[in-house]
C-alpha cells in the first residue's frame, strides 16, 4: 500500500484514499493468495493505518514540524492486527472466536463493561499475546464531597514535587537496569547473525525491557490513582515533553515518561470526576510564587530566593505558581469549577491579582 501511495504520487501528484486502497485488495489477494486467510476487515484496517500514517506525516510538516515519510515495517515489529467491527466473538468466559483463526483459549483480566468496538490481537516481544478490547461506555463521575485542590511540577530530579512541599522520587527505573540493559545488548551483538543463540538473546533483552517498561507502568498507574483519589482539582503544567528537543535530557524525560502520567491521569480523573487543570508554563519557574517578580533560573539554582524574603526549594516554587495560575485563571475567566471555587488557598489567589493589578 505504501508502495501504491509512492507510485500514485509520482503519477498524479496526489495520494490514494481508504477507498482506493481497499479496491487494490481483491487484486492484491490473487497475487498473494496467503492474504486469503486473513479477515477482511483486518486488511482493510492496515489501509486505515497507512492512510493515518500519512495524515500524521502532513499534520506534522503542516505546523512546522520535524516529519519522516511513512517506512516499511519490517515482518518482526508487524505486532498486531485489528478486529474493526466484527470477526470476534466471546464463546464464554474463556474463548475467543477468531474470524479465520479459530477458537482460542483466554484468560480474562476483568469482566469488560461497555459495548465491545474493535479488537486487537498484540504479540509483545516476549511472545506474549493479548487480546485488547475497546469500548464504548457512559462515565458517571461520581459527586465529590471535599475541595481539595493542588499543583504538581513533574520534574527529572524529583518525579513530582506538590504545591504542599510533599515529594514524588523519581523511581528511575530504566537507570537502574540500565547496565543490565547494556550487558545484553553487548551480548546479543556478538551472536551469530540468525543462530538461535541470537534470537535466545534477544528473547532476554526483550525480557528485560519489559520488566523496565511494567515497572514503570504500574509505578505510573498507582501514582495518578493516588492522585485523582486524594484530590478534586489537580493543576500542572501543559508541557509537551514529546517536543522537548534536548537530546541530553531526553534520556531522562523517557525515564520518567510524563506523556504516559498525564494520559493516565487524565482518564483516570475522568472517572473519578476530579478536574485536572493544564497551565501555561511559562515563568512558572521563574516567578517568585510570593511576590510576583520574575528573575532568571538556570537549572543549576535549585533555591528560589527572592528580594521579598522568600527563600524555598526551585520545584516548590513551581508547584506554588501552578497551582496559583489555574485558580486564577478560572478566578479571571468566571469559569471556576464549583469545587474549586470554594478552595482552602483562596489568600493565594488574592495574592497572584493584587500582585497583577
Ligand atoms: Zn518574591
Amino acid at each position: 500500500m505504501l508502495e501504491y501511495e509512492k507510485y500514485i504520487y509520482e503519477k498524479d501528484i496526489r495520494f490514494a484514499n481508504k477507498i482506493e486502497l481497499n479496491n487494490l485488495l481483491p487484486d492484491i489477494k490473487i497475487i498473494n493468495p496467503n492474504l486469503k486467510s486473513v479477515h477482511s476487515q483486518i486488511l482493510q484496517n492496515v489501509n486505515d493505518k497507512v492512510i493515518k500514517s500519512f495524515n500524521g506525516f502532513f499534520n506534522r510538516i503542516n505546523n512546522g514540524n520535524k516529519a519522516g515519510y511513512p517506512r516499511f515495517k519490517n515482518i518482526n515489529r508487524y505486532n498486531s492486527f485489528t478486529y474493526p467491527q466484527s470477526g470476534f466473538k466471546f464463546l464464554n468466559n474463556k474463548k475467543l472466536k477468531l474470524s479465520k483463526i479459530g477458537i482460542v483459549n483466554i484468560n480474562l483480566h476483568r469482566i469488560i463493561k461497555g459495548n465491545i468496538k474493535t479488537l486487537t490481537i498484540i504479540r509483545t516481544s516476549t511472545n506474549k499475546w493479548f487480546a485488547c478490547f475497546s469500548v464504548h461506555i457512559d462515565i458517571n463521575p461520581p459527586k465529590r464531597e471535599s475541595n481539595k485542590i493542588i499543583g504538581l511540577d513533574l520534574g527529572l530530579d524529583k518525579f513530582a514535587v506538590l504545591s504542599d512541599n510533599s515529594v514524588i522520587e523519581n523511581p528511575r527505573f530504566l537507570k537502574k537496569s540500565l547496565e543490565r540493559l547494556r550487558l545484553k545488548s553487548r551480548q546479543l551483538s556478538k551472536k551469530e547473525k540468525g543462530s538461535s543463540n541470537r534470537l535466545k538473546s534477544r528473547f532476554k533483552l526483550a525480557k528485560l525491557h519489559e520488566k523496565v517498561y511494567n515497572q514503570r507502568l504500574d509505578f505510573l498507574h498507582k501514582t495518578t490513582l493516588k492522585f485523582v483519589n486524594e484530590y478534586n482539582c489537580i493543576a500542572l503544567e501543559d508541557l509537551n515533553p514529546s517536543s522537548m528537543k534536548n537530546k541530553y535530557l531526553q534520556f531522562s524525560i523517557n525515564d520518567v515518561s510524563w506523556d504516559r502520567f498525564r494520559q493516565l491521569l487524565t482518564y483516570k480523573a475522568e472517572y473519578a470526576g476530579c478536574k485536572l487543570d493544564f497551565v501555561n508554563p511559562k515563568n512558572t519557574s521563574k516567578e517568585c510564587s510570593k511576590c510576583g517578580n520574575i528573575q532568571d533560573m538556570p537549572l543549576s539554582k535549585r533555591t528560589y530566593n527572592c528580594s521579598c524574603g522568600l527563600s524555598i526549594s526551585r520545584d516548590f516554587n513551581s508547584s506554588l505558581n501552578i497551582l496559583h495560575h489555574s485558580l486564577f485563571h478560572r478566578h479571571m475567566a468566571g469559569t471556576a469549577i464549583k469545587a474549586c471555587e470554594e478552595v482552602s488557598v483562596e489568600t493565594s489567589v488574592k495574592q497572584e491579582a493584587t500582585c497583577l493589578s
